[in-house]
């Protein structure tokens, strides 16, 4: 199966946005052993998008084709492809439907162009788009097969698990030949984490083991092939576990809020913050997860002195003697966010962002504050380097980092009790 991908967007070739959709598929089609050929970017040009897909449909059995299917001038996908498959577009009932009820529930009006997004080529097999409007769409034609898909990455991907890798699979019996499975770890630096590991790096071939660094977090990814791929991936993670097995955190796309979420759920437990340098970033990342409410009671944000004294309660006397860039203040701020939130743990960020100096104290001066249920109050310092944005995603990185090791500590011991 030769395949290629079409992205369709002057925005692609402005550089305003990445073709992260065409990685994506790449990276989702190399489980099954498929052969990408081409990634080709075509701006929103009638022309140009035709010539794209006669090249494609000379020299490949499967073309993924996204974006160009909304409602505006400049989506010119379906034109495009009926004018290659020399076809007729035809309205496409349960779309127009729902393109209508929409409108309907919204109390809006419906313009001309919104009727386009439920056209689809008449010989095409339509994919509902449950995440959007324009459905997908699959054109068999002579000896290739064109797979048309919404830009938003939302709804691409699950137009793709949905219908397009069993359809795919089906059709030519696409067996998964690699498997991989990414490890993250966080409290551990990529070279440290590098150098436990070393042997088994440059000894492994199948899997494989790639490490690569994030922001807060560092992952490696293990790949493997040929017979019983799980298995060897699984053998060579306990390997790795047994060496660095207390900072890996969980695999694949799990973020470290989610766990963090997943440790708090397991013990019926809540949370909240009194935030200074984050600005709430900690616990809109709390909130953001489905499921925040049975977890988080809310952040306290209080960036001057005196909006620490007002809305956090933070002594007065503590804040004259200490500053609000001190221990003694992200001492005071967790206590007090546990006692307003009534939150089982709380959790305190102050210090300085930059790019100047503060109360006297460098950029990158940071104390976090953790007060967990009834243990006294802890605060731990850290000097991030690096820009303001950076010093602030790392505070709150950092934050997830002590919560989770805090947790999955208290955790274990309760285990052992129940033991
Ligand atoms: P819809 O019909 O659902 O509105 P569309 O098919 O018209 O989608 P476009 O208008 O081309 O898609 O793109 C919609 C948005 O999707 C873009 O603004 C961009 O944010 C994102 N997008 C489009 N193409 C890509 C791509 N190749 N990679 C990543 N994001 C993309």
């Amino acid at each position: 199966m030769r395949t290629e991908i079409i992205a369709v967007g002057t925005e692609l070739l402005l550089g305003q946005i990445s073709n992260t959709n065409a990685q994506w598929i790449s990276k989702e089609l190399a489980h099954y052993g498929t052969n990408i050929y081409h990634h080709t970017v075509v701006g929103d040009n009638l022309h140009r998008v035709v010539d794209a897909f006669e090249l494609a449909q000379k020299r490949s059995d499967v073309v993924i084709v996204t974006g160009g299917l909304g409602p505006t001038e400049d989506d010119l996908t379906r034109d495009a492809a009926r004018i290659v498959f020399a076809d007729e577009l035809v309205e496409h009932e349960a779309t127009i439907n729902k393109v209508v009820n929409y409108f309907k529930k919204n109390g809006r009006t419906m313009t001309k162009n919104n009727r386009k997004q439920a056209l689809v080529l008449q010989k095409a097999s339509v994919l509902d788009n449950e995440e959007g409007m324009a459905p997908g769409q699959i054109v068999e034609d002579k000896d290739s097969t064109f797979i048309l898909l919404p830009g938003v990455p939302s709804e691409m991907k699950r137009l793709m698990n949905d219908a397009v890798f069993p359809y795919l699979v089906k059709k030519y019996k696409l067996e998964t030949k690699i498997k991989s499975e990414m490890l993250r770890f966080i409290g551990i630096g990529e070279s440290a984490l590098e150098e436990q590991l070393k042997d088994l790096i440059s000894s492994q071939t199948n899997p494989t083991i790639a490490p690569l660094a994030g922001e807060g977090d560092v992952a490696i990814r293990l790949t493997s092939s040929g017979a019983a791929p799980e298995k060897k991936i699984a053998d060579l993670k306990n390997k790795i576990l047994e060496r660095v097995g207390q900072y890996y955190f969980g695999s694949d796309s799990i973020t470290i809020e989610e766990v963090v979420q997943d440790l708090l759920v397991q013990n019926s437990e809540t949370i909240g913050s009194a935030e200074s340098l984050t600005g709430g970033s900690f616990i809109e990342k709390i909130i953001q997860l489905t499921g925040a409410s049975s977890i988080c009671q809310g952040g306290l944000v209080a960036y001057t002195p005196a909006a620490k004294q007002r809305m956090i309660q933070v002594p007065k006397e503590v804040i004259s003697d200490y500053g609000t860039v001190s221990p003694q203040c992200a001492e005071e701020m967790a206590v007090q966010a546990q006692k307003l939130l009534n939150v089982d743990h709380a959790i305190s960020f102050t210090g300085v962002a930059g790019p100047s100096s503060s109360e006297g104290h460098e950029p990158g001066i940071v104390y976090i504050g953790l007060k967990m249920r009834d243990n006294p109050v802890q605060v731990f310092q850290y000097h991030f380097d690096g820009s303001r944005d950076k010093i602030r995603r790392r505070t709150v990185n950092k934050g997830f980092e002590l919560l989770f090791h805090k947790l999955k500590l208290t955790n274990l011991e309760h285990e052992d009790i129940e033991k």
